[in-house]
């Protein structure tokens, strides 16, 4: 089936700091408050309780990941986008205070510690499942079990994708996406022609959006760049983006080449400390691993002659990178480990910059598989459930894979590069069915296993 995945689908603004742990169920919860809208006052007038279990990877890190305080505020009518961040805060701060759920007459006092930390292991259709319910009694007026797929992207059972209409260039590759480029039609033309079939966006919608999507990143190392002391949780970590970055303007760096790597690691970082943070980041493709397109931007950003055009563009490119994973593979550290979300964001880094310096599809297409191959078989294991270690260097370690895969993509003779990114897309899924779950965010191997 062609690819029909948009921009603002793949782009998502929210708190962090997981898209699959915090955004999708917040995500899921509103879709379940919506539901509950479309009961009549005489059945909403039986109910007496509403029951929310998470399961899977959901109730095995979602204590450090914010997913129970996520979906009480999807539940109580918040979506990312619009969610007071003060809200969530005060669902963290006092997890037994009543928070008021009103829906046409019906009123219920939910509070953080009402969400139910089901099990962790079973034969659950997706690692991430989570169940909301509405009760009378023993009877169950309206339920729902949802599946966070990873990204902020949710499912349900009997979930059928929204009609759209046939993109023009219907592609699920980068080897069929690349076979429509000719001298007059170039990758980016192929994709905005996309964009707007499948959104319904006017051309000039489409690069507002990317230009919004340019801003809420910035503003996410902006803010990382100015803030210090210890991120939120119980493994005490001091941040350090602000502390990187200044040694790095003091110019006490020593050497060209590392104060150029600590520049560069310094803005990722800082991005994914305000992720850890619960702030607001861009998903891309997720919350954990928003570090990585984040810092690049901004070091696009910060260059003397700015692009800001070529940077919007890159991004619609950079999107397709993330869309093929997403339909060909995963995007979800519980389904494929952090290769999936670190290593697609590196990729979809290393197509934005070969594609900002002028590279052509094929250098694209090379940057982009160099990035993932180097990232193959990465495990997922948040050490105490917490988006910090290993996560918030690895958005570093990501966007240098990211400048190191583009220089070699950009600089090499395209035909001489042996493996397509299709090709390692195949060996990510491949590598991801073969992995253990304990290495899929549900913190019982790795670092976890060692450090708890
Ligand atoms: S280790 Fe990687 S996949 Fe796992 S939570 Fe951290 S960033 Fe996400």
């Amino acid at each position: 089936m062609a690819i029909k995945t948009t921009l603002a689908e793949l782009y998502k603004f929210g708190p962090g700091p997981s898209s699959s742990h915090t955004m999708g169920p917040m995500i899921a919860g509103f879709n379940f408050y919506k539901l509950m809208g479309g009961l009549t006052k005489k059945e909403l007038a039986k109910a007496d309780a509403l029951e929310i279990v998470l399961k899977g990877s959901l109730s095995a890190t979602g204590r450090g990941h914010g997913t129970d305080r996520a979906v009480l505020a999807g539940i109580l009518g918040h979506s990312p986008d619009s969610c007071p961040p003060e809200l969530l805060d005060e669902l963290a701060a006092d997890r037994r205070a009543p928070h008021r759920l009103s829906v046409k007459g019906f009123h219920a006092d939910l509070c953080t510690d009402s969400v139910v930390y089901g099990p962790t292991a079973g034969d659950f259709p997706h690692p991430n499942t989570m169940t909301i319910s509405l009760k009378a009694g023993e009877d169950v007026l309206l339920s729902r079990e949802y599946y966070s797929t990873g990204g902020g992207f949710i499912e349900w059972q009997g979930y059928k994708a929204p009609e759209k209409p046939e993109p023009p260039y219907p592609y699920t590759t980068f080897r069929e996406l690349k076979s429509y480029v000719t001298e007059e039609r170039s990758l980016f033309d192929v994709l905005l022609a996309n964009e707007t079939a499948l959104s319904g966006k006017s051309e000039n919608e489409v690069l507002a959006f990317a230009g919004k999507v340019i801003r809420i990143m910035q503003n996410s190392v902006r803010e990382g760049l100015k803030r210090d002391g210890l991120l939120p949780g119980s493994l005490k970590l001091n941040s350090k983006a602000r502390q990187l970055f200044e040694k790095y303007r003091s110019g006490s760096v020593h050497g060209k080449a590392d104060a150029a790597i600590t520049a560069v690691t310094a803005m990722a970082i800082a991005a994914a400390e305000e992720n850890a943070r619960g702030h607001i980041i861009c998903t891309a493709p997720t919350a954990g691993s928003a570090g990585v397109m984040a810092g690049t931007v901004h070091v696009l950003m910060s260059r003397h002659i700015r692009d800001f055009a070529r940077i919007c563009e890159g991004l619609t490119v950079a999107a397709a990178i993330g869309y093929i994973c997403k339909q060909n593979a995963t995007i979800s550290g519980a389904e494929g480990g952090c290769q999936a979300e670190i290593g697609v964001a590196s990729a979809m880094a290393a197509a934005l910059l070969a594609y900002y310096k002028g590279g052509n599809a094929d250098q694209i297409d090379n940057a982009a598989e160099s990035a993932l191959e180097h990232h193959l078989g990465l495990t997922c294991d948040p050490v105490g459930g917490y988006v910090q270690i290993p996560c918030i260097e690895r958005c570093g370690f990501g966007i240098i894979k990211a400048w190191t895969a583009s220089c070699i993509a950009c600089e090499e003779i395209p035909a001489s590069h042996k493996v397509s990114f299709d090709d390692c897309v195949e060996a990510m899924w491949l590598t991801a069915k073969a992995m253990p779950s304990k290495y899929k965010e549900t913190s019982q191997g790795g670092l976890a296993q060692v450090l708890c």
